[in-house]
């Protein structure tokens, strides 16, 4: 494990996350995740208390997955940069890996709900798998 730091862009948000020398990597191409950002999302799945951040600084926002399952969306109050996703399924913590001030680590991820609703001209080579 090593610890990488991040923000959002207004700099307001920032934090320091451990994360595997293994990433766990996903582009979702979800409509879900297209309705909050406006485009595919890269997320890195995290371990149970990876992430130091100041979590007053974070505005959050609950909905509903497909499957009627609960995510809640952490993001920047002050410039709403997305930061960190919960998802009640898996009880797991998943952060938006552009927020990482270094990205050069991030060197493959697995597309999910790629069939299901990726961008026409977005044609992806890298492992899909299906959820
Ligand atoms: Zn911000
Ligand atoms: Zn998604």
């Amino acid at each position: 494990m090593k610890k990488y730091k991040g923000g959002c862009i207004c700099g307001e948000v920032k934090f320091t996350v451990n994360l595997d020398d293994k990433l766990r990597v996903y582009n979702c191409h979800c409509i879900d995740c297209r309705k909050k950002v406006g485009g595919m999302i890269t997320i890195i799945d995290l371990r149970e208390d990876a992430i130091e951040v100041d979590k007053t600084k974070l505005g959050t926002y609950e909905h509903l997955g497909g499957s009627g399952n609960l995510i809640k969306k952490y993001y920047c109050k002050k410039c709403t940069a997305p930061i960190l996703t919960y998802v009640d399924k898996w009880k797991k913590l998943y952060l938006y890996a552009g927020m990482l001030d270094d990205i050069s680590i991030l060197k493959t991820a697995n597309n999910i709900y790629y069939e299901d609703s990726h961008f026409p001209f977005m044609e992806i080579k890298e492992n899909k798998i299906k959820l």
